[in-house]
């Protein structure tokens, strides 16, 4: 795949990259290491006011970096702004809480250890690779480098080959908050260069976000060489509406949570499981909602959703919809990929769904909605777990014991109740079975690439 900008709402190439040569990557991974030294003898205080600086830049530009992700890859002009924003707001958030997440802790009565005094604390360990997703070209890699960088380590980025503008940014934003240089840099190489990376010894650790396929050679590769990698893959995400919930808000929530950022997101609600008493008044007010959406030009403000980031990305799409349809589901709206220059797919409502179908078991990338019927919390329970993945989940219900049965019930890294999954660095984000291993944000996201050290004394 070229490392280029080709924008998906027109399909022309605006700007193409040379790939960095072999001693290029070498160099910059000789600069993340040096880096490193300058890093890890610096203070919290002293990184809080980089990170700072660097949220400054970055929300002072965030209308031209808005401009610059919807170009890349299709999302809408407020949705990358509220990106841009969002990261702006994470880097401020780590600034502010990284050194009380790595306080490490003094040991309970020690004297049983025979020593006087016992604790532990917490170290960076170097320069970490960041395999990263065009869906969200700036916010992906800042959930990563905020914690990262405040916590002491390096960055070096591999950004996916369509999102180059976006790399080159992130090249140089933390330095031009005042980090030292080399402490983030970006690789412009092809996914098949990603090994030789891995195995560096300089490399000590990885952090991927993207498709199946690319987490498992990734972790196959880390493992081999007893690299700690933190995997955030794919989802299919149930959104389970019951009798008691509010259907109006369950139903506006279902559409952005489908739709969001053209439907290319991890955590996007994917398969919809209704209860048979709602069922009928969900899929006619659904439908209608999805088809009311405004399909088009992502800088045009009134535009709800843009194209998809690639060809191939369509293709994909359409072809589990096709699948489907052929073999006996219904398609109540959309289903149907434009005429035109670039790549648009309509928001599509999918039912009679079954195991046979394709839709029923992958990842539909994209505005691509399933809605089963079922008979009650177990039912949804059991289809809702009938799935590789694990990441989030939502449950609408405004029955208290039926809430906690679905919480405990469900597989997933995440319950967002009578609501829809978003991440907040708050809140610690990952999820189970193939979505991956490993926590991103929060307090859990910064103590992955930490190195615990005890320490006894006599
Ligand atoms: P990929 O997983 O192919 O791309 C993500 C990143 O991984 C890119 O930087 C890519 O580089 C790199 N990469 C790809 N293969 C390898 C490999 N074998 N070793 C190391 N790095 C690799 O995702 P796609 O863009 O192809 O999207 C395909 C599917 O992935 C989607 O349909 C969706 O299911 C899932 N996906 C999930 C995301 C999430 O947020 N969890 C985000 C994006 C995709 P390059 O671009 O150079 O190929």
């Amino acid at each position: 795949m070229a490392i280029a900008t080709i924008n998906p709402a027109t399909g022309v190439t605006e700007r193409e990259f040379e790939a960095h040569t072999e001693a290029e990557v070498d160099a910059r991974i000789d600069e993340a290491v040096d880096a490193f030294r300058t890093l890890r003898s610096s203070t919290f205080a002293d990184r809080a006011g980089w990170m700072r600086a660097a949220a400054d830049v970055l929300e002072a530009e965030a209308e031209e970096v808005a401009r610059m992700l919807t170009t890349e890859m299709g999302k809408t002009l407020a949705q990358a702004r509220a990106e841009a924003l969002k990261s702006a707001k994470t880097m401020r958030f780590y600034a502010d809480n990284a050194e009380s997440f790595l306080t490490g802790r003094t040991i309970e009565e020690p004297e049983r250890m025979n020593a006087s005094g016992a604790y532990t604390r917490y170290e960076p360990i170097g320069p970490v690779l960041a395999v990263m997703p065009w869906n969200y070209p700036i916010w992906q890699v800042i959930r990563f480098a905020a914690p990262a960088l405040m916590a002491g380590n390096t960055g070096l980025l591999k950004h996916a080959s369509n999102v180059p503008q976006a790399a080159l940014y992130l090249d140089t934003l933390f330095e031009r908050g005042g980090f030292p240089t080399g402490s983030f840099r970006a690789l412009l190489i092809p996914a098949a260069r990603v090994e030789k990376v891995m195995r560096d010894r300089r490399v000590v650790a990885a952090t991927l976000t993207g498709s199946e396929p690319a987490g498992r050679s990734l972790a196959s590769i880390a493992g081999s060489e007893v690299k700690h990698v933190v995997l955030e893959l794919g989802g299919s995400d149930p959104f389970i509406v019951m009798p008691s919930a509010d259907l109006d808000a369950a139903v506006a929530t279902a559409v952005s949570s489908r739709t969001s950022n053209n439907g290319q997101a991890c955590i996007n609600a994917k398969r919809f499981l209704v209860h048979g008493d709602v069922y009928d008044a969900f899929v006619e007010r659904f439908t209608s909602a999805m088809g009311a959406l405004t399909v088009g030009d992502p800088t045009d403000e009134s535009t709800d959703v843009g194209p998809l980031a690639t060809a191939s990305g369509r293709e994909d799409l359409a072809g589990l919809v096709d699948d489907a349809r052929s073999k006996g589901a219904t398609v109540t709206t959309g289903g149907e990929a434009p005429e035109g220059a670039g790549w648009f797919y309509p928001p599509t409502v999918v039912t009679g769904v079954d195991t046979s179908m394709r839709l029923y078991a992958e990842e539909a990338f994209g505005p691509v909605a399933t809605v089963f019927r079922v008979a009650d919390a177990e039912e949804a329970l059991k289809i809702a777990n009938d799935t590789t993945f694990g990441l989030s989940s939502a449950v609408w219900t405004n029955d208290a014991d039926e809430e906690e049965r679905l919480i405990a019930g469900l597989t997933a890294g995440a319950v967002f109740v009578n609501g829809m999954s978003i991440s907040y660095p708050e809140l610690p984000f990952g999820g189970t079975k193939d979505s991956g291993i490993g926590r991103e944000l929060s307090i859990e996201g910064i103590r992955e690439f930490v190195s615990l050290k005890s320490v006894w004394r006599a």
